[in-house]
Order: C-alpha cells, then structure tokens, then sequence
C-alpha cells in the first residue's frame, strides 16, 4: 500500500489552496489530493455545450466535482469579509481571517495576471439608501473574476502544484479507517487502498453525506444548521444597474413583516446566466457570469433567500430542503420557472405567457406554479423582499421579473473541530464548506491555507 504524509481528500476550493500552500511552503512532504470529479479539462456540464436541455444527473455532476469544486463553473465571486460566507472569523480571529482572504485574493491576482476590479460597500451611499427602506446591506470587498478567468486561473494552480503533489481524479474515497497500532490512516477508495499520516477532508458540499458517515464513524461531534430556501430572481441587468456597477454584489438582509423571518439576497450576477445544479440527484437552480462581455446576457440574476432554523425534535435540515426542491423536481421535471405577475396573480406561468414576457430566461426551465412548491411562508417572504426591494431598484417587482424554483443552499453540518481545524481524532482535519464552517470560496480558500502552513510546521 503507497504511503504518504497528507492526504487531501476533495480537490475543491479548500484543496486547491491547500495543495498551492503546501507547494509554495516547498514542505518536502509526499501529499496525495484524490478527488471523484474529472480533471479541469473534462468538466464539461452537457446543458452548457447544448447536448442536453435539462439535467440528466451525471455522476459526478462536472458542475459540483472534479478539480476546483463546486467554484470552478461558479461566477468567480471572491467576498473579502467576516460578515457572511462562513464562521473563520469564530476559529481564527477577525484580523487572521480577513488576512488570509487578503492572501487568497494576492494569489489568484497574481495567476490571474489582469486588473480585475475590487469591488466595495464602503465608498457608496448604497448603505444608506438601502437602510431608508429597512434593508440592511452587508460590508464586504468583491474581486469578480467570472467563470471563464476563474477557470484559466485553476488551470495555473493545478500547472503550479503537479510536481509537488500527486492528484488522482475519478477516485470516490469510500471510508477511511485508523492503525491505532502504526498511528496511520487508511484511505480507502474506488481505485486501490493509501496509508498516510494525516488525513485532510475537504469534501464540499457534494460530499456532505459522506461526511456525516465518516464523523459518526470515529465519535466526531456534528451538528445540525440551517438551511436556506428561496428562488432565483432574474431581471433586465438595467434595474440593479446603479448597484452592481459599484458593488458588484450585493448582500441585503431584510427582516420580513409578516413573519420577522429573515430573508436576504445572495450570489449576484450582472449580465449572468441562470444554471441548474445536481447536489446528490435533487437539482436546484443558481447563476453564475462571466467577465467576456461576449459571453454575458442582458438579465441580472440573484437568489433571495429565507433562512429557516428548526428546533428538537427535527434534526435533519437539509431533508427539509431537499423535500421542497423535490417537489419542484417532480412537478417542473427540474426547475420550475414563474413570472412574478403570474404569481401575484395566482395563476401558473404557461409557454403562452412566456411567449409574450419581455424577460428573456437564460435557463430553460419548465414554465408553472411556484406556490404549489414553496410552502406559504417563504413564498409570503419572498413576495415581501421583492416589494421591499422595489424601493431601491425599481422594476424589480414588474410582472415580468422572472422566478426559478427552487434555489435551495445548504448548509453542512457542522463538524466539530479546533482552532486548526482538528478533529477529535488526532490526525483527522476538516475543512472549507465540508466542515459547515465555510460557505464561500474566499473562506473555503482560505481554511486550505491555513491548515497546510500548520501541517507544514508539524512534519
Ligand atoms: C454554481 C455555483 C456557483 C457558486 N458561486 C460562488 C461564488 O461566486 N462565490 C462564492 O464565494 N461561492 C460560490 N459558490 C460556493 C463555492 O463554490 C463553495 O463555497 C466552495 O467551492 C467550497 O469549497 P470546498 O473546497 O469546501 O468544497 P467544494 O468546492 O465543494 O469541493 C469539494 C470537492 O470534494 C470532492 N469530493 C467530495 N466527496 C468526495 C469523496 N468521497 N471522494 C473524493 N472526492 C470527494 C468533490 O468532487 C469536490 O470536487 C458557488 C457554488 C456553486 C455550486
């Protein structure tokens, strides 16, 4: 059986970074990365080259597998803060966390070798304008870099870190077991069996399931979060205009009336596209951009989102989400697509009102009723945050705005770890989204930094 060091299980955000630190640390260390997912050049969604018009649920899904994870196909929106994307700040500190989102940020500058704009809240009055209409927006710094720069840049840190370690694609990492008498680990996987010292999971959100197995196995304490449930909003790029083109992205929080629930907007992409995702065979809806104005559309979209906590007996919040977009997968044959006016007017959307909507949809998604899906009170909230919204940019409740149901964002459970992202079992790390901790890139990147400069100080 091979034996190594490291290995990193999940070459996502959080193992790519890990894999780079390690690299440019020169740790001398014998590291293995496996992951289920095709290397960079074969992750190919078939919706996307226009071999398919829905989903077929590959396996693994390119979208969410396969080197670069989940953000590889993603919009390329780095959120430089504490504020949302993850608890880092609670592990490492404040000043810790943003330094290293700062780090994260100077290395895919420099891959990225153009002058990508950094986007922030504090030079507008956005804050302000929003706070009149009791919407509260989030401070952050954005650097957008789009799918197709994002892309180029993985492509250079997987050029970067090859010789230094050893990458193995297509490999499902089944279990993994501990020699008490050797102190090594096993890991066991779709291809053949390694030994290593210390094992590193950053497994994402695809991988949450497996996670759970792996963290009952050895005693691990895991605990139950949110989940979040809404829709993708998309509209004509002109109505947040005078908001993306200072912030780019856009994070409002807005406490509903009706039910002081909170809802908010989330993952912003002027001029994007509207994408259906595949998270263990339930397909949900969100977006991504690009940065080649010739590849970008005339619509904005973004989700909007309300956050649902639940409390003893129920345990399982993800089940509760998985649960609403099954129903939309069962009913719309995937996503679901409502015009605004439809809604509000109680009436489904059919291919004839579709016909005659002046918002072209970027997705093609199955035209229908969206209140047969989302249950009363997150669609009453969704309805309220589109009003409130108004305020700040109008047009955004014109009967035209487009609904895709339904945008579902999980949350991992979150694994109990210490302050260098240990588990209980020694030698056991877990880190980026797999954890619960993280939920962005900027923070997934970022956790993978800093357990690869503590390993390296270890060996
Ligand atoms: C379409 C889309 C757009 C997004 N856009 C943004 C954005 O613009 N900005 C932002 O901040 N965030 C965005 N996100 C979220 C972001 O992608 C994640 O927060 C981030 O990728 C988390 O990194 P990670 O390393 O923790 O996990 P992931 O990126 O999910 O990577 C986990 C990897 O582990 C592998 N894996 C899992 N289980 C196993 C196993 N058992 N054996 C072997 N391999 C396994 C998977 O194949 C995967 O490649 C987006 C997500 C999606 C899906």
């Amino acid at each position: 059986m091979k034996d190594y060091n490291i290995i990193i299980i999940g070459a996502g955000a959080s193992g790519v970074f890990a894999s780079y630190e390690f690299t440019k640390l020169k740790s001398n260390l014998k590291i293995l990365m496996i992951d289920k997912g095709n290397p960079l050049e074969k992750r190919i969604c078939p919706i996307k080259i226009g071999k398919v018009d829905k989903c077929i649920n590959c396996n693994p899904c390119n979208i969410m597998n396969g080197y670069g994870g989940a953000g590889t196909l993603s919009d390329g929106k780095y959120n430089i803060t504490n504020s949302f994307g993850g608890d880092l700040h609670a592990y490492l500190g404040k000043d810790k966390a943003i330094e290293l989102m700062e780090y994260v940020d100077e290395v895919l500058c420099e891959f990225d070798g153009g002058n990508s704009k950094l986007y922030t809240t504090s030079n507008s009055n956005l804050k302000t304008t929003a706070l009149r209409h009791d919407l509260h927006l989030l401070d952050a710094k954005v650097r957008h870099f789009g799918t197709d720069r994002n892309m180029k840049i993985l492509k250079k840190m997987y050029d970067f870190s090859k010789e230094n370690i050893e990458m193995q694609f297509n490999t499902f990492c089944t279990d993994i077991n501990y020699f008490e008498d050797e102190n090594k680990y096993e890991v066991v996987t779709s291809n053949e069996n390694y030994k290593c010292d210390k094992v590193i999971l950053c497994s994402g959100r695809s991988g949450s399931k497996w996670m759970s197995e792996i963290c009952n196995k050895f005693n691990i304490k895991l605990e139950s979060n949110q989940v979040d449930i809404g829709v993708r909003v998309e509209l004509p790029a002109e109505v947040f205009k005078h908001i993306t083109d200072v912030v780019y992205e856009s994070k409002i929080v807005y406490q509903t009336k009706l039910y002081n629930d909170l809802i908010r907007t989330f993952c912003m992409n002027p001029y994007g596209q509207v994408v259906s995702e595949n998270t263990n065979g339930i397909i949900t809806v969100n977006g991504h951009s690009y940065s080649d104005k010739k590849l970008q559309s005339e619509n904005t979209n973004f989700a909007l989102l309300v956050t649902n906590c639940f409390t003893e007996p129920f345990k399982d919040s993800n089940e509760y989400g998985e649960s609403v977009a099954k129903l939309s997968n069962m009913l719309g044959g995937g996503i679901i697509l409502q015009r605004f006016g439809d809604l509000i007017k109680g009436r489904r959307s059919s291919d004839r009102r579709m016909k005659k909507c002046f918002t072209r949809p970027t997705l093609k998604a199955t035209p229908g009723d969206l209140s047969l899906v989302i249950p009363k009170r997150q669609m009453d909230s969704i309805i309220e945050m589109i009003y409130a919204l108004d305020k700040i940019a109008p047009g955004t409740a014109n009967e035209d705005t487009l609904l895709y149901g339904v945008e579902v964002k999980f949350y991992n459970s979150k694994v109990k770890v210490d302050s260098n992202f240990q588990t209980d079992k020694k030698g056991l790390f877990v880190v980026g989204d797999g954890g619960g901790v993280t939920h962005s890139l900027s923070q997934a990147s970022a956790s993978g930094v800093y357990v690869a400069r503590y390993l390296t100080s270890l060996f």
